[in-house]
């Protein structure tokens, strides 16, 4: 039986400059609620449906019970970045703009896959099985809002649980492949770096990754003192779309 929050892992191993593969950790269950409300239409605070809150309401401690939260991760360390690229000194490159910009400083790139499992996959065809479109659609958003919260705490967490020695800041920008100009293809390049069969995740030919709700992604470690600005770094503020829900600030240059 799998321990909460155990990491099984040496974490010496990601002191600067050595590369770690495919380190496991577990987390509790929780949801980013925040994110959750904003898949199901909030525009604003407390502006969700009544019949919308009551079913969240009901639905939250049977989903609750379905999460099993993973994350399989790597450190490896970065050769150059340049104009449209991160290449690692394994020679593997990563090719986005908007995030080769939003690593500038970063000495290594942290790759982690990240998975709340796959019952509440199992549950989401259920419900639309049973013609319950609502509920289902309930249930999917909030297994969203469960991996965002294990991504999001996972990185959040990073220097304090598996940097003692405090080299290195983590950095404040996450990509993900099919996200920004970050191709979904180069997902499989992602899957090359950690071993997510280890949590049971797998990639098919379209880069879509079983269970669905899964995230893949990377961030920058930066050297102590020397972490990313807001402005450099944070590609969203020089961004015009105004629909994605994966915005991390306002675009200067959107009214
Ligand atoms: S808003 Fe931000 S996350 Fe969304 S596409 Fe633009 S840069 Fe990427």
């Amino acid at each position: 039986m799998e321990q909460t929050n155990k990491i099984r892992s040496t974490v010496s191993l990601i002191e600067p400059s050595i590369q770690a593969t495919s380190l496991l950790a577990d987390y509790e269950p929780e949801f980013d609620m925040d994110f959750v409300k904003r898949l199901l239409g909030r525009q604003k605070a407390g502006s969700l449906t009544r019949s919308t809150r009551n079913r969240l309401q009901q639905m939250h401690e049977g989903v609750y019970r379905l999460l099993h939260p993973r994350v399989v991760w790597g450190v490896f360390p970065i050769a150059a970045i340049e104009k449209d690229q991160i290449e690692f000194v394994s020679g593997l490159t990563l090719k986005s703009h908007k995030m080769a910009r939003a690593m500038t400083g970063a000495e290594q790139l942290v790759c982690f896959v990240a998975t709340i499992g796959r019952k509440i996959d199992m549950k989401v065809e259920q419900l639309m099985d049973q013609g319950k479109i609502a509920n289902a659609y309930t249930c999917d958003a909030l297994g969203s809002g469960a991996v965002e919260s294990v991504a999001e705490r996972f990185q959040s967490g990073f220097d304090r649980k598996f940097s003692p020695h405090q080299v290195h800041t983590a950095a404040g920008i996450r990509f993900s492949p099919g996200y920004c100009d970050w191709h979904v293809t180069e997902q499989h390049k992602l899957f090359s770096l950690v071993d997510a069969g280890a949590i049971g995740v797998t990639l098919d030919k379209s880069s879509l990754m079983t269970p669905r709700k899964s995230i893949s992604a990377v961030f920058g470690l930066y050297p102590k003192g020397r972490g990313p600005t807001t402005k450099i770094h944070n590609p969203c503020f020089y961004c015009f779309k105004k629909d994605c829900l994966a915005r991390r600030s306002p675009a200067k240059t959107i009214n």
